[in-house]
């Protein structure tokens, strides 16, 4: 699922792209064949309706993220809300709509074979589609008033943001909230940190040096501080290199990020550890319900 830097990387994307465009139509086969389909989604028809009328004629003033969130504001005082989940992502080029299907004319890598599972579409002024591919149908698309985001279901309840909202102080406060929890469900629960999930969790806990089974309460100042640095040092590294690619996420011009080549942890099960002088080998466990992966020997 993509995380703080998969959605940064998205985001600035469609910053470059996105804003003063006029959204000429709106697609989507979302509500085909999908189950859940609460009634303020996409997913639902009637509420696809309501979307295409309000979004239709309105230009784009930016994108934002928060948390795992994609926001994009329009004029009229909208904005629409796209939660990647599992397999989602955006793309921008030149696409065509043939039979029921839409088709990248640009040649390259849009039309890579993870890029072609698209589901909604938002047609541009220019020319352009914004296209989102999600192959198994997870994501979330919706739209709010913009003036009534800190009261919405999906962003009222996120924790600070790290790389811009939270200290060593801020993120001592908001472990305390979960003092018998494991570190690695509590760095994941999207209430206490924003952003932060599978991969990056086991990154952060690899180079902070502690346990993925740790209680919270059990942690040192020291260690907290450690998690906090490793934090910002891993978001940061998974920003400058376009995000993380192991499994689906391509930024909007359908190309891989570079941060699954810098895993020290996260699906490297069996193989020995990068530290230096550490000898272990890297172990994977089923923590919270999610495989977690870490060292044996220097993550205590
Ligand atoms: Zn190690």
């Amino acid at each position: 699922m993509p995380e703080l830097p998969e959605v940064t990387t998205t985001v600035k994307g469609l910053n470059q792209v996105l804003p003063h465009l006029i959204i000429a139509d709106v697609w989507s086969d979302y509500h085909v064949g999908t189950k859940n389909k609460s009634p303020e989604v996409i997913k639902n028809e009637k509420f696809l309706e309501y979307f295409k009328k309000e979004v239709i004629g309105k230009t784009v003033l930016s994108a934002e993220r928060r948390a795992k969130n994609i926001l994009i504001h329009l004029s009229g005082e909208k904005t629409i809300l796209i939660h990647m989940k599992m397999t989602g992502h955006l793309l921008f080029g030149n696409y065509s709509f043939t039979g029921s299907k839409w088709t990248a004319t640009d040649t390259g890598l849009l039309q890579d074979p993870f890029n072609q599972f698209i589901h909604f579409t938002l047609s541009l002024s220019n020319g352009k589609t914004l296209a989102f591919s999600d192959m198994r149908k997870f994501a979330k698309v919706t739209l709010f008033e913009t003036n009534t985001r800190d009261s919405h279901i999906d962003l009222k309840n996120l924790g600070p943001e790290p790389l811009s909202h939270l200290t060593k102080e801020t993120l001592t406060q908001q472990l305390s909230k979960k003092p018998r929890g494991v570190i690695k469900s509590v760095l994941m629960d999207q209430t206490v940190v924003a952003g932060v999930g599978n991969i990056y969790s086991d990154e952060i806990l690899w180079l902070s040096g502690i346990h993925p089974e740790r209680k919270v309460e059990s942690l040192s100042t020291n260690e907290v501080g450690k998690i906090f640095d490793s934090m910002i040092e891993v978001l940061n590294t998974g920003i400058e290199l376009g995000g993380d690619s192991m499994s689906d996420y391509r930024n909007i011009y359908g190309e891989r990020g570079g941060f699954q080549n810098s895993h020290k942890a996260y699906r490297r099960t069996k193989q020995i550890c990068q530290k230096k002088g550490c000898g272990g080998v890297i172990t994977r466990k089923v923590i919270g319900g999610r495989s977690a992966h870490f060292c044996n020997i220097h993550q205590k």
